[in-house]
């Protein structure tokens, strides 16, 4: 990726064909979809690329089953149409980026023949969606067979489990991939960077975004022929900058997981709990050696950055305990996210559960804005390419066809168990090492190792125990904009996610390759280690769970 310093020099010299605001799924979808029809195009991004809702997810491509589950009961064709869309959108994106994907099989446990019938008949329905991107036909197993596969199903009472395959994947890492590839493509990408305001021309339509560069302060004028508003849960905000007092379109929606050890036997396999108490689902999927577990739904605002309660991590053990063994109890949860769904107003429901998952292309006819509002990651780049043919549409009329339904992403040209053998064996490192690069790298990883090469000491382990090592630190500062701790811990190494005591063990060796990579003074570096570990502390706190004191020593 290019340097900071030349993307903000080049940024207010240049004029765009396109600036897109906001970096989570969609906006990164959105540029690199413009980028490849070759339109001139710039993203920006308030935070981090994917620190908003796009890294909290469920980390499931899939069309969703209880969006399906809705459409039968309630026979709501919206409802279809979303599951159908986003069935096929899935086979894109697992086979545009294999080093960040995966298919996975969930057991629904199932307690009555009633059961087992209405789940079997749903996921034939499931499947016939699909059509030929179906992944795996979904299948029954009686309880006995059931309980062989899944030995952490609670078996009192079953009957059997209705299994169904979809896909599952690093979403704050296929963020980033969709960025690298954006500049790869020679498009301009740049985090910390909020738009604050627009002016517009004599006609009263869009001329350039102010924007605010955050680490240094710059204030930046971008210019641009059309500007594409992909700020997820905070779209309303920018509509109503370009057009102040226009009607806000969407309804925000909380959803929290929480982070598990996996109980031993539980395989690779996935489970979903059919029915909690305000008739939802919840998944409990095995995810890069933990158990994610999630999501709620409840309603929200963007008064206060989203985090997880006490009372919703007690509501998804509550439901997790009804269907698995041996019990989890809140003390043993080692980490948690949460994120706010942007759903878009559909007029007639009012509780966000039951609202679809739709997305709306809005052209905002006086100012020109257009807005991506709504949708969810899995069907990202449809989103992305009805996008940008508005862009097109409004710019010469000439729409061209999107490239990215077959464009391989950055780094997914190696990805398999070989590959990360293969790295172990010609650079000597420990095969849990060279299996986390692979993973979260793909055949990046080699860039990784060669500054290993370089200087033998970025092949230290960040933490004792724990796969990642300080040569990945240097690497995202210089290919992959990591500008703070959080940045490296938590989206682009994962050991946030995966252990809170882990990260805050981290955050000092992390802190001082970032003070030395972006030349932050001693003072800096203390307080950006402090600041880091009392956000994870208060997290932990909200949860009531007693983090001990791991190391803040620089
Ligand atoms: C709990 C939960 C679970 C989910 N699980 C799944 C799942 O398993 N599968 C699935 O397909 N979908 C899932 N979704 C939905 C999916 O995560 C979202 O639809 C998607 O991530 C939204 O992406 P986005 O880019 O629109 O928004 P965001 O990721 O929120 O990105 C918006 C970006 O805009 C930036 N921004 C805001 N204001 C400005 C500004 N003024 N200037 C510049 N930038 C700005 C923000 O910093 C942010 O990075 C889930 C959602 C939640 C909440």
């Amino acid at each position: 990726m290019q340097q900071r310093s030349e993307i903000v020099g080049r940024i207010g010299a240049t004029s765009y064909d396109v600036c897109v605001i906001g970096g989570g799924a969609s906006g990164a979808g959105c540029a690199l979809d413009a980028q490849l029809r070759g339109l001139k195009t710039v993203v920006v991004d308030a935070g981090d690329f994917g620190s908003a809702t796009s890294s909290a997810s469920t980390k499931l491509i899939h069309g969703g089953l209880r969006y399906l589950q809705q459409a039968m009961v309630e026979w709501d064709i919206g409802q279809y149409r979303v599951v159908r869309g986003a069935l096929r959108e899935r086979i894109f994106m697992l086979r545009n980026a294999p080093h960040l994907t995966g298919v996975l099989e969930f057991a629904v446990p199932c307690f009555s023949l009633i059961d087992a019938v209405y789940y079997s008949v749903g996921l034939k329905l499931y499947d016939w969606l699909a059509g030929k991107a179906v992944l795996r036909s979904s299948f029954f197993l009686g309880r006995t067979r059931a309980l062989a596969r899944f030995a952490n199903l609670n078996g009192s009472g079953l009957f059997g489990a209705a299994l169904y395959s979809d896909g599952q994947f690093d979403d704050s890492r296929y963020n980033l991939a969709l960025i690298r590839s954006c500049s790869d493509a020679g498009g301009d990408v740049l985090n910390y960077a909020a738009v604050t305001g627009f002016t517009k021309d004599r006609h009263g339509r869009l001329a350039t975004a102010e924007v605010e560069e955050r680490q240094s302060g710059t204030h930046l004028s971008i210019r641009a022929n059309a500007f594409l508003n992909a700020t997820g849960p905070f779209s309303d905000r920018l509509r109503e900058m370009a057009s102040p007092g226009i009607t806000p379109r969407l309804i925000l929606s909380k959803g929290v997981h929480i982070v598990l050890p996996l109980p031993a036997g539980f395989g690779n396999d996935a489970v979903l709990i059919p029915k909690t108490e305000d008739g939802r689902v919840i998944f409990a999927i095995p995810w890069q050696g933990r158990l994610l577990v999630g999501t709620t739904d409840t309603e929200a605002t963007l008064d206060e950055v989203p985090s997880v309660t006490r009372a919703e991590a007690e509501y998804l053990l509550r439901h997790l305990n009804r269907y698995l063994t041996p019990p989890s109890t809140r003390s043993a949860i080692v980490s948690a996210m949460a994120g706010v769904r942007p759903l878009v107003r559909s007029g007639k429901r009012s509780r966000t559960s039951k609202m679809v998952r739709d997305y709306e292309i809005e052209v905002e006819p006086r100012s020109g804005l257009i807005s991506v509002l709504g949708g969810k990651w899995t069907v990202y780049r449809l989103m992305a390419e009805h996008a940008v043919d508005a862009v097109q549409r409004g710019l010469n009329g000439k729409i061209t066809p999107s490239r990215t339904r077959n464009y391989a992403l950055l780094g997914s040209e190696s990805h398999t168990i070989e590959a990360a053998e293969n790295l172990a064996a010609i650079h000597g490192i420990a095969p849990d090492i060279a299996r986390h690069l692979v993973d979260k790298f793909g055949s990046c990883a080699l860039r990784v190792l060669e500054l290993v090469r370089a200087d033998a000491s970025l092949g230290a382990r960040i933490v004792p125990g724990a796969p990642q090592i300080a040569a990945e630190v240097v690497y995202c500062v210089r290919e992959e904009m990591a500008m703070g701790i959080e940045d490296i811990l938590s989206r682009r190494l994962g050991l946030q996610s995966f252990d809170w005591r882990l990260a805050i063990e981290a955050a000092s060796a992390v802190g001082n390759i970032l003070a030395r990579e972006l030349g932050w003074p001693r003072t800096r570096t203390g307080e950006e280690i402090r600041l880091y570990v009392d956000r994870i502390r208060a997290s932990s706190e909200a949860l009531g769970i007693d983090l001990v004191h791991a190391g803040t020593t620089q």
